[in-house]
């Protein structure tokens, strides 16, 4: 069995950005991605928020990361899905379809999922309009038509955030009434280029090369109608990556994500986990890559400094 100092299931913004800072500390580093490597930030079309690049396409900020920590000496595994931990000894260890690897620290980075709303022309037109991140993709459509999908807080953020940028922003809820804080959804009512049509299910999404129109269904009614917008923003929750760790003990919140602390550990000694994946209230880029910078750090007082734990 290979031993490693640190392994980090999950090569995302996170785990590369642990992945440099553990080579970088002289740790023996591992990453396991499922997919390839690069995570999330692959599937956005332009990045204008991430410091030192005013615009760059998602796939190659995640290529530079990507080829950053193999050039510093991280070994990186790509389509190798972790699919078992044991995690509560002094050796840990990480199971995948092929091996089994031994380690001292884990750093668990393995981002989360938007829910999607599974109706047709959803997939087809991901990153051609739909999207499920309002901070990251509003801003294409400055004075457009939008339509946001959901009744959540999430939901009601991001109408607010949008009303500032599109022209007209639509909003659909399954229900009659918001699921949110009362102070957000006050502060919708006072939008005047907001329309929210309730009790209304999106059954299709309609475009050619971007979004053009959806279909909708009142689902007291059953009556059907379309609306031409240029955006769909599909708002009805995420849901982390956590079942693995979750049954090898590490400790979620009631949402399925794991509590850390501010130095990225968990309830169990020598694991760690950073990014999207953790109880942090912002999911972006710029706080998975500080997460995973301290979690690395962190581990590495773990692993070679061991007087230094609490
Ligand atoms: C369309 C889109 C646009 C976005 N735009 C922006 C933006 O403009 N600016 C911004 O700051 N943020 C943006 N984000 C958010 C940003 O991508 C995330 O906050 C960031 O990627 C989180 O990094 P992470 O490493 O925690 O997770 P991820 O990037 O999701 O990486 C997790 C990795 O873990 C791997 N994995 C999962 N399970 C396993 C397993 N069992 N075994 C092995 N590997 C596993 C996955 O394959 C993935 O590569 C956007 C997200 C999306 C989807």
């Amino acid at each position: 069995m290979e031993n490693w100092d640190v392994i980090i299931v999950g090569a995302g913004s996170a785990g590369l950005a642990a992945g440099i800072y553990a080579v970088r500390s002289g740790l023996k580093t591992l990453l396991l991605d499922e997919k390839f490597a690069g995570g999330a930030i692959a599937d956005a079309s332009k990045v204008v928020n991430y410091p030192g690049f005013a615009e760059i396409s998602g796939s190659e900020l995640s290529e530079k990361m990507t080829f950053h920590a193999r050039k510093i000496g991280a070994s990186i595994h790509d389509i190798e899905s972790v699919t078992g931990l044991d995690l509560l000894g002094e050796v840990k260890t990480v199971r995948t379809p092929s091996a089994s690897y031994q380690t001292k620290a884990v750093i668990y980075s393995t981002g989360s999922h938007y829910k999607e709303l599974g109706v047709k022309g959803e997939a087809e037109f991901k990153g051609r309009g739909v999207s499920y991140c309002g901070l990251c993709d509003g801003p294409f459509f400055k004075g457009k038509r939008v339509l946001v999908v959901g009744g959540g807080n999430t939901a009601c953020v991001t109408t607010l955030y949008l009303s500032g940028l599109a022209g007209h922003v639509f909003v659909i809820h399954r229900r009659e009434a918001f699921r949110a804080e009362e102070s957000l959804v006050l502060d919708i009512s006072t939008k005047s280029n907001v329309d929210i049509k309730w009790n209304t299910e999106i059954s299709e999404i309609k475009g050619d090369k971007q979004v053009k129109s959806v279909t909708l269904t009142d689902n007291m009614t059953k009556q059907t109608s379309e609306l031409a917008v240029d955006a769909v923003f599909v708002q009805i929750g995420e849901a982390p990556n956590s079942q693995i760790a979750k049954a090898a003990g590490v400790e979620i919140d009631e949402h399925g994500y794991i509590k850390v602390n501010n130095r990225q550990e968990t309830n169990l000694p020598g694991v760690f986990a950073a990014g999207d994946v953790t109880d942090h209230p912002i999911k972006q880029v710029g706080t998975a890559v500080g997460q995973g910078i301290t979690a690395a750090l962190i581990a590495y007082g773990y692993v070679r400094r061991p007087y230094y734990r609490k």
